[in-house]
């Protein structure tokens, strides 16, 4: 792959992402290999100027708001936070701890409840300077 070619598949990645695909979902490395294989011969073709005139971020917008409007992504997607007992969790899956739940810390009461006591035992359990 030439080095133009990571360029653009850079800027491709980044307008995906924009227009409000999600990296390890929509993307992959399938996607970008089409993606890719589209743009091989454009790279010889098209002008800078022109490149960035179709890669832009209104394109991008636009794109959104369709998908958007279509119900294929949700207009604004909750942020993920970990459950604070981390690797501890009682629901630890696929290397990540449960999302915390509502306004809690926590996957669930039981988890919260489960770190609250283990943070007391490591409290208990520390050394003391006298
Ligand atoms: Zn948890």
């Amino acid at each position: 792959m030439t080095v133009g070619g990571w360029r653009l598949l850079g800027a491709g990645l980044a307008w995906w992402i924009a227009a409000g695909f999600r990296l390890g979902f929509e993307i992959d490395s399938v996607t970008l290999v089409n993606f890719f294989s589209e743009l091989v011969d454009e790279e010889r073709t098209v002008s800078d100027a022109r490149f960035a005139s179709l890669w832009n971020s209104a394109a991008a917008a636009k794109l959104r708001a369709s998908r958007q409007s279509a119900g294929v992504i949700e207009s604004s997607e909750p942020k993920y936070r970990a459950c604070q007992s981390g690797k501890k969790c009682l629901r630890f899956e696929k290397r990540k701890p449960a999302p915390a739940k509502g306004s809690s810390d926590y996957c669930s009461p039981a988890c919260g409840a489960s770190d609250r006591a283990r943070v007391k035992r490591s409290l208990a359990l520390t050394p003391t300077v006298s």
